[in-house]
């Protein structure tokens, strides 16, 4: 049976928009040092500013109107940045035959000819020779068939309160903390660097992160309870595996939401504190 604090614990918890699946969750997060974090969408609001149009060939305006049109095909939250910045009507007719590549961008058909949008590792797969650009931003390269035409340079902001919740998570928990993600070194290492995290993992793809997780943790040997926070289907691998799966934000991908074993429903990251708090004071409670 429940002692019933847990169950206190738990209500208190819902209330304040934090669902936690079992009473077990609620007592290995009173124990957790190690939190390991997804980047875009879970340390970063994941929605990104157009900063910077390269245009190698064309105007600027041609490049964006190009490379919006083969993203209005996309979910990914890079695709509405950039038809967040495109002015002009999206004709979705223009464009055909798209081809997504998780952890890559995508390619499309544009007025008879074959576009390719999305990272350096895209450009590589189609060798096509690009100006690589070293940016903390996340660079978004576009090719007409196999010719660099230009790069847009987009930048997301790190979530309001995030250096916040990992100093209280250094100093509070004595956490070691954890980044993966599918993008550059460069931007991930500068979201890292300012959120002072111990290791970031980047370049990953969707299915590399898992396999990266269990790499890490060898080094962790006096390891005690893993957190794992993501919002995206590509997470939910790294949820599962962890004693603790946090999903951020209850429009976050079903998939996560599904994998996770803590749900908070408002997308802020505090919300993890206040989890930790109320799984301290439950414990405190019962012993
Ligand atoms: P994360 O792990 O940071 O949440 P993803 O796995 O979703 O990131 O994507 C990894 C990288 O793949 C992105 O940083 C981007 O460079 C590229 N990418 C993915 N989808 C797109 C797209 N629709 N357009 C352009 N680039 C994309
Ligand atoms: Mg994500």
């Amino acid at each position: 049976s429940i002692p019933i604090a847990f169950l206190g614990g738990i209500a208190s918890a819902a209330r304040q928009g934090i669902v936690i699946k079992g009473a077990n969750y609620l007592e290995d997060l009173s124990k957790a040092d190690t939190f390991v974090f997804d980047k875009t969408g879970t340390l970063t609001e994941g929605e990104f500013s157009v900063q910077e149009i390269y245009a190698e060939q064309g105007t600027e305006e041609e490049l964006l109107k190009i490379a919006a049109h083969v993203e209005s095909y996309s979910n990914h939250p890079i695709a509405q940045s950039l038809l967040n910045a495109y002015d002009g009507e999206i004709d979705k007719d223009l464009v055909s035959n798209i081809k997504q590549i998780p952890g890559y961008g995508l390619s499309g058909d544009y007025d008879g000819k074959r576009i390719h949008v999305g990272n350096f590792r895209l450009m590589e797969k189609y060798d096509i020779e690009v100006d690589e650009f070293d940016s903390t931003g996340t660079v978004v390269y576009v090719s007409v068939g196999t010719e660099y035409m230009g790069a847009i340079i987009i930048e997301d902001a790190i979530k309001y309160r995030a250096k916040w919740t990992m100093k209280y998570l250094k100093d509070k928990c004595k956490a070691v903390l954890v980044m993966l993600t599918g993008d550059t070194r460069s931007a991930g290492y500068a979201v890292a660097k300012e959120l002072k995290m111990d290791y970031a993992y980047t370049d990953l793809m969707p299915s590399d992160k898992l396999e990266q997780l269990e790499d890490f943790l060898t080094i962790q040997d006096d390891m005690e309870k893993l957190v794992c926070v993501g919002d995206g289907v590509n997470d939910a691998p790294v949820l599962a595996r962890a004693d603790i799966g946090i999903a951020m934000g209850a429009l976050g991908s079903a998939l996560a939401i599904e994998a996770a074993d803590i749900i908070l429903l408002e997308d802020e990251l505090p919300k993890i504190v206040d989890a930790i708090k109320i799984s301290k004071e439950t414990l405190r409670v019962v012993n």
